[in-house]
């Protein structure tokens, strides 16, 4: 087996043998590596979950302490029971963990919250009003995912602006736009859902800075797969979801400046959020609580906690030369085949994380997609990657297919999409595919309901439809 250490950090252009990247070894232990899924023609493989920007799989030590905490599990905030008062110390002990994960200064508030989503729709709240009471501004890139672009659209005070072909041309864009106006924010990713690319977040803070701006960093993409520092960084506010950083338990995270927080629009109303309530007007409290309405998720918390510590406990080169090389393997295999390009908003972008979307030339991307399911039991996703702006931008209407790799990814998953795909190219694929209900589905698929999903009872296999069912696919999103 080919070690860590012995892997240099490669671009896409480096050689290396397909032989070291096939043995690469994940990371970490994840839950359900092993999982076997079935074939149309009959075997079963291993799944190869390519699929890790959308939902990662929990680590194998987020399950344990998952297990580990739940006998302790009570009400929390307000029960006087002893694990009432265990459970309440084990969240606030969370959010401490997690805002420390991604450096929080000393005075910055940690909001528990959903997920990135969530945690972007909350500080849309937050953002000050300008003095004539119009809503503030905030500046936004065309390349963001739908959840760091709707909030700031309505909240009344976006400027949506085309991101360059170039870091150079879109820093040298948001410098000349955040010159024109008085913005209160600027809302950047921090690696692209679609590419993996980002800016240089010293220069946007900079920039930005400079302007009088704050910034929000789109997290979900980077927090999983770099060290990532408020304080180091400067940067205002990050947002991040436990379900892409090894947690799948529901919890997400807001964590910055206080002084938004604090004065914001709660973001749910209900009880925990307040001091005292009257019939006629209510006195909240200050963040987080007054973001945190209603019973939190403890579960959640301790489960995201856990996946931080354990990220936080890597070697960040080992980590680093892990990730990097599954991206040089994918994006020097695939575009080797013929008719594969592979999608690029910032060619001259540095040190892209672990996500590769590509296209096939004259070939549906849900077809493809479903090939490599039903062919290989690989998974990944296609459709616009809730990017609908860049894909248009790009030239991508109809979609594209997505592979994204993390901590449980082998070189060997690696392999087989970039086989799988050449062999789709090279011999098309070996059973008949159709589109039902706006998605595409193996013709008499003879893949059985997995046994113990309690699935079995509503479907007698995938040609029934449960596949199509679950995908709720339509119009690519
Ligand atoms: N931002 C980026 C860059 C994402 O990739 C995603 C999800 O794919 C989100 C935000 C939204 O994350 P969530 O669905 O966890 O709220």
């Amino acid at each position: 087996m080919t070690a860590l250490a012995e892997l240099s950090c490669p671009t896409a252009d480096s050689a290396f043998s397909a032989g070291d990247v096939a043995a690469l070894p994940a990371v970490l232990p994840v839950v359900g590596s092993d999982t076997l899924v079935p074939l149309v023609d009959g075997r079963s493989v291993p799944y190869a979950n390519l699929d890790v920007a959308a939902s990662a799989p929990a680590l194998r030590s987020v399950a344990d302490r998952v297990t580990e905490v739940l006998p302790l599990y009570a009400s929390v905030h307000r029960g006087a029971g002893y694990l009432s008062q265990v459970s309440t110390a084990l969240y606030e002990a969370a959010r401490r963990t997690v805002g420390s994960f991604v450096g929080a200064r000393e005075d910055d508030v940690t909001v528990v919250t959903r997920n990135t989503t969530d945690s972007l729709n909350l500080l849309a709240g937050c953002v000050p009003a300008n003095p004539d009471g119009t809503p503030g501004r905030v500046l936004v890139l065309d390349v963001e995912h739908h959840a760091n672009l709707l909030p700031w659209q309505r909240s009344g005070g976006a400027t949506v602006l085309a991101g360059g072909v170039s870091v150079a041309e879109t820093l040298s864009g948001l410098r000349a736009e955040l010159a024109r106006f008085d913005y209160a924010l600027l809302a950047v990713t921090g690696a692209s859902n679609v590419t993996g690319e980002s800016l240089p977040v010293a220069d946007v803070v900079r920039i930005a800075h400079d302007a009088g701006a704050r910034v929000v960093l789109d997290g979900a993409q980077l927090v999983p797969h770099r060290g990532f520092s408020l304080a180091e960084t400067g940067v205002d506010y990050v947002a991040f979801s436990g379900h892409k950083t090894y947690a799948p338990f529901g919890a997400g995270a807001l964590v910055g400046r206080r002084d938004w927080l604090d004065a914001g629009t709660p973001y749910l109303a209900g009880g925990g959020a307040v001091r005292q309530v009257r019939v006629d007007g209510t006195d909240w409290q200050p963040a987080p609580a007054r973001h945190e309405a209603g019973s939190p998720n403890v579960v959640g918390a301790v489960a995201l906690a856990a996946a931080c510590d354990a990220l936080a406990g890597l070697d960040p080169a080992a980590l680093h030369a892990h990730e990097a090389t599954l991206r040089a393997a994918l994006v020097a295999g695939l575009s080797a085949l013929d008719g594969v390009q592979v999608v690029s908003v910032w060619p001259d972008a540095v040190d892209p994380v672990g996500v590769v979307t590509f296209s096939v030339t004259g070939h549906d991307p849900g077809l493809v997609a479903a090939y490599l399911s039903a062919e290989h039991g690989i998974g990944v996703r296609d459709g616009r990657f809730c990017a609908h702006p860049l894909l248009a931008r790009l030239g991508y209407d109809e979609g594209a297919i997505r592979a994204s790799v993390g901590v449980g990814t082998s070189g060997a998953e690696v392999v087989r999409l970039v086989d799988a795909v050449r062999a789709y190219v090279e011999e098309g694929p070996q059973v008949r595919y159709a589109v039902v209900d706006g998605c595409w589905t193996v013709v008499d698929d003879p893949r059985p309901v997995p046994a113990g999903s309690g699935l079995e009872g509503l479907f007698a296999t995938a040609a029934a439809g449960f596949l199509a069912d679950a995908a709720g696919c339509g119009p690519a999103d």
